[in-house]
């Protein structure tokens, strides 16, 4: 099978990360229980922000903004599933 580089990904990731993700619904890997990030429980503190798991209190993901980059964390996420639009 044919391969490309990495490049190939940019039209498809740019339209799926351009809208917000609240409405997004997410497996946890920590119970099987999927939900919409809108009902996680969320953290913010000067370290970053971590958004845990409703039903069992997993980490979902976290999101740590620096200076001039922003570093997101989907360890705790099995699958996000994006409505369409
Ligand atoms: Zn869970």
């Amino acid at each position: 099978m044919q391969h490309f580089d990495g490049n190939l990904l940019a039209g498809a990731l740019a339209d799926l990360l351009s809208f917000d993700a609240t409405g997004a619904r997410a497996r946890c890997n920590g119970c099987g229980t999927v939900g919409e990030l809108a009902t996680t429980i969320v953290f913010r503190s000067a370290a970053g922000t971590v958004a845990r798991c409703a039903a069992c209190g997993q980490v979902l993901l976290t999101v740590v903004e620096g200076d001039d980059r922003t570093f997101v964390n989907f360890t705790g996420t099995g699958a996000i599933e994006i409505p369409a639009r």
